[in-house]
């Protein structure tokens, strides 16, 4: 909870709004339970499914800021991100020391930016020559995240252009290879596959890469990498993400690059995603051996991925319709447990006939992302397992009610 002392009309707060969304008048709008005539939305990964979690712990991430706090653009002149203010900068260290999952250290260069969304582009601006007559090419293995051909295209930049599958590239010109570990939508861990003559820079996506998805199986030191605070916790709404760059001039570029879009990126996101940082990490340097195993988020989180992905396998085995990928059993250093991958993601295979997946879940009311957006078949289509409870029970009644000799309109 953020609570803005100066706020008029005053803002409910987070704790009282279980059932619904604050209004700016004041008012919460109630959720609307899914019945099963309503639609549900499994389109976006909205991360609703640790919520509870953080309700519990409204308190102790609560985040006071004054009316004069936070009122200049600048946070820290002697770093290269100069508008990251120091205790963020800090907390994310700790938090890649803690979890295991990157190096982090003061060797590296860390870029805050508003969402990974932003550091995408930035990472783009800051790896493309500026001197060439032609764009650089951008590429990732299919499928990739439907996102990056649209935020590669929607400049029509003359610096990148979308060059599309990275396993089909086969131009002698430089690239960039986005690399999404573990992939969205897929889950499943990669490196980067372009094969081609051009010289070519990597840009690890590592949005993903925490406990509760996938084992953490090494500290990656990447040259490149991107994180986001909306998966790690699910705090997606508070638009923070950060780059973990080597080399000085690319964070120097991308600094560049968010000054130029936003002038830095709000100050009030950084205070609170550093309080929730620090929350996380207290639980496990300091008191984490008395706490209760739910106590800890990263525990919670992982219990909470695995029984969805349990629930779904159990009816999708019973389907003859519908087919999920297999994830190998990996030993994890954070947790010192080996275990399957549990992803953000289903990515879901229609057989028996069905030749569009999307369409068939829009049968039955569901919204998913046909394979088509992430360069592959029509057969495939991902739905997000970060919904709120009711939603993913309700999706799971739905897909349990399949059978193969009902008729179904495939149009
Ligand atoms: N990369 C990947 C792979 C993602 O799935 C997402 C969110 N869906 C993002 C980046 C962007 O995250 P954000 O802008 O919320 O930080």
């Amino acid at each position: 909870m953020v609570v803005l002392k100066a706020a008029s009309p005053p803002v409910p707060s987070v704790n009282k709004i279980n059932n619904g969304f604050p209004c700016s008048n004041g008012t919460i709008k109630p959720l609307i339970t899914p019945s099963p005539s309503s639609f549900i939305n499994l389109d976006q990964g909205d991360p609703e499914v640790f919520r509870a979690y953080w309700r519990k712990k409204s308190e102790e991430c609560t985040v006071v800021i004054n009316g004069e706090d936070l009122m200049s653009y600048l946070s820290d002149t002697s770093n290269v991100c100069w508008f990251m203010l120091p205790e963020l900068r800090e907390a994310i260290q700790r938090l890649h020391r803690v979890v295991g999952n990157a190096s982090a250290g003061i060797d590296k260069h860390i870029v805050v930016g508003t969402g990974s969304t932003q550091l995408f582009q930035a990472a783009l601006f800051a790896l493309s020559p500026s001197d060439s007559p032609i764009p650089i090419n951008v590429v990732a293995a299919s499928p990739y995240y439907s996102e990056y051909k649209d935020e590669v295209e929607i400049l029509r930049s003359g610096l990148y252009r979308w060059g599309g599958d990275a396993r089909e590239y086969d131009k002698n010109e430089e690239y960039i290879e986005v690399v999404t570990a573990p992939n969205n939508p897929c889950g499943s861990i990669r490196r980067a596959v372009a094969n081609c003559e051009g010289e070519g820079k990597v840009i690890h996506d590592l949005a993903y890469y925490w406990p509760q998805y996938t084992p953490v199986t090494q500290q990656y030191d990447h040259d490149l990498m991107l994180f986001t605070f909306s998966k790690c916790t699910g705090h997606a709404g508070s638009r923070i993400g950060w780059a973990i760059v080597k080399d000085i001039e690319v964070a120097r570029k991308m600094t560049r690059f968010i000054q130029m879009s936003s002038i830095g990126v709000s100050k009030e996101s950084q205070t609170r995603v550093a309080k929730i940082i620090g929350v996380i990490c207290d639980s496990y340097e300091k008191i984490g051996s008395s706490l209760d195993s739910d106590e800890l988020f990263f525990e919670y989180s992982k219990r909470k991925m695995r029984e969805r992905w349990e629930k779904l396998r159990a009816v999708v085995d019973k389907s003859n319709l519908l087919s999920l990928a297999k994830y190998p059993k990996t030993y994890c250093t954070f947790t010192n447990h080996t275990s399957e991958s549990y992803p953000a993601f289903a990515w879901m295979k229609c057989k028996g006939g069905i030749e569009d997946c999307e369409s068939f879940m829009r049968n039955l009311k569901v919204f998913v992302r046909g394979g088509k957006r992430f360069g592959v078949d029509q057969k495939y289509a991902r739905v997000s397992l970060l919904s709120r409870d009711d939603m993913f029970n309700e999706f799971l009644t739905r897909i349990s009610n399949i059978t193969s000799d009902r008729k179904y309109n495939l149009n």
